[in-house]
């Protein structure tokens, strides 16, 4: 079966979808994006999704070109037009088609494209070895909250790893943990569980958000506060959060082990929470 696609209105296979060469998202990598984990058929935390969603939009000022309850029907027919239980929607908007000029265009109509894959999540051995990862400076733009298409920091950043040999690479901006190219980054010291705090150097991550609310909810010593890249490359763990990575621990930092060199007894109690917590949601949705 083919994927189906949704475009400006229509569902189609993938590769009938076909977008002008002007369209800004093209051009300038002018548009914003979401991707949505989905399990059981279920869209994961979906309100939280197309509130972040908003958030990225008001901050490159372009109106939502739909409400949160068409974006719901849309997301729940892609899920239903495309195989698999488990799948991973990807929704994106730009600023539409125009003339080439970095202003905005008037009355132009926004771009709006969503697709959904199959879900890959860590295999068995990645959660129970842990991943490699390396170091990078934070070169990234200033608006990281902002879940832009606009990507090629990112790109080259994960590319770094990728040549390493690793699965990310975690980043520092003066002298400071931000995130990785693609997820989020929590360490533990001393049994405490830090998260640096959400502020324009980071994504708002969904996956982050659960994290925090278990370690809660369940007593798990945890502060969110700047972490300095000193307490990181000390660490006794590290992880790495994101829709599709769960929670998923990095047992090599540099190629120098992270603590004993295998995921530790937090990321165990914490992984374990987030797999009942991903069950518990989709028995209710179900
Ligand atoms: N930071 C960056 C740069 C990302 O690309 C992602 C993945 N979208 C995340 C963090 C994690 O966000 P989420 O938990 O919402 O997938």
């Amino acid at each position: 079966m083919s994927e189906i696609v949704y475009l400006n209105g229509e569902f189609m296979p993938l590769e009938k979808a076909r977008i002008p060469v002007l369209d800004r998202g093209f051009i300038f990598g002018d548009g914003v994006y979401e991707v949505i984990p989905v399990y059981s058929r279920h869209p994961f935390r979906l309100p939280e999704h197309l509130r972040r969603l908003q958030h990225s939009l008001d901050a490159i000022r372009l109106a939502n070109p739909m409400t949160d309850a068409e974006w719901t029907k849309l997301t729940h027919d892609i899920i239903a037009r495309n195989p698999g239980e488990d799948q991973s929607v990807y929704l994106q908007v730009t600023r539409g088609v125009a003339r080439r000029d970095h202003a905005f265009p008037a009355g132009v109509k926004p771009t709006v494209f969503m697709m959904s894959g199959p879900l890959s999540v860590p295999s068995r051995e990645q959660v129970e070895g842990g991943v490699p990862a390396i170091t990078a400076t934070d070169y990234r733009w200033l608006k990281c909250d902002v879940k832009s298409i606009s990507l090629l920091g990112n790109c080259l950043l994960r590319q770094t790893a990728m040549d390493a040999g690793a699965v990310e690479v975690v980043l520092f901006r003066d002298g400071y943990l931000t995130e990785a190219s693609a997820s989020n980054v929590f360490v533990v010291k001393n049994g405490v569980l830090l998260a640096p705090p959400k502020n324009h150097l980071v994504l708002p991550g969904i996956t982050y958000d659960v994290v925090l609310e278990l370690v809660a909810a369940n007593g798990v010593p945890h502060a969110v506060r700047e972490v300095p890249e000193q307490e990181v490359k000390t660490a006794d763990e590290i992880w790495v959060t994101s829709s599709t990575k769960e929670v998923l621990a990095v047992t090599t930092l540099d190629g120098k082990a992270v603590g004993a060199g295998k995921p530790g007894a937090v990321f165990r109690r914490v992984h374990q929470l987030y797999q009942e917590f991903k069950r518990k949601v989709m028995r209710q949705a179900a």
